[in-house]
């Protein structure tokens, strides 16, 4: 049975996620764990010894001090230790390449951590955008994005160009790192999704673990955990 590490909040003093990610990794036949933090580089290596991938889950803002920027008006929290822990954890699993799944602030914490830049907030950059905070229901789907043809992403999600996403984010990535492509983006072209060829590394704005009786969506999990059963 795959295990999947995943990342959670830490507020105050109690690790928090939502059960969607757990639920959807366990439909897809894997075995989650969710992984309390720490700054030991041998408890790092050591979860990454047990871990065969890693999903990066979603949460607050992520300090920009990692992206060299200082702090916009518009920054939400942040948390100094989740930022530590994931970017050494992110690290370790990349080298190792370990199949990573990464979701909303998931995604901007792989783009940040391998050299890319995020956008402080969305809705005070200088440029138009929709609204990507969506207040409608979690699984609802909000708005439209448009997908790469050649991309790993496209033939995971049924190899439809279009689709619509839930959106809960005000921050996005800006650069990508080198090696890395954008695999989809909404129609105010906002980077929706990236991914990375050599090994199952992909990331994904929106929260497909929210969509939970979307078929197309739950690919994005079973997708994930066979490519380390090496199934498909
Ligand atoms: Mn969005």
């Amino acid at each position: 049975m795959a295990i999947i590490g995943l990342t959670c909040n830490y507020v105050e003093d109690q690790y928090r996620i939502t059960h969607y990610y757990a639920k959807a990794i366990m439909a897809a036949g894997g075995l989650p764990i969710i992984l309390p933090y720490t700054k030991e580089a041998n408890i790092i290596e050591a979860y990454l010894d047990v871990l065969d991938g890693l999903l990066l889950t979603g949460g607050i803002d992520v300090d920009p001090y990692y992206y060299h920027e200082e702090p916009s008006p518009n920054l939400g929290f942040i948390c100094p230790e989740r930022d530590a822990f994931e970017f050494a954890l992110v690290l370790g699993a990349f080298k190792r390449k370990k199949p990573i799944l990464a979701i909303c602030r998931g995604m901007q914490i792989l783009n940040i951590a391998l050299g890319g830049t995020i956008w402080q907030d969305i809705n005070h950059a200088g440029f138009f955008c929709h609204k990507h905070m969506q207040e409608a229901p979690k699984w609802y789907p909000t708005h439209e994005i448009i997908l790469e043809t050649e991309s790993r992403l496209f033939h995971i999600l049924g190899q439809q160009g279009h689709l619509r996403v839930n959106s809960f984010h005000h921050q996005a990535v800006k650069d990508i790192p080198p090696a890395f492509r954008v695999c989809a983006r909404s129609q105010d072209q906002l980077i929706e999704a990236i991914e990375y060829d050599d090994f199952y590394c992909l990331g994904v704005q929106w929260h497909p673990e929210c969509m939970e009786n979307d078929l197309i969506q739950f690919q994005l999990f079973q997708s994930f955990v066979n490519t380390i059963d090496g199934v498909g």
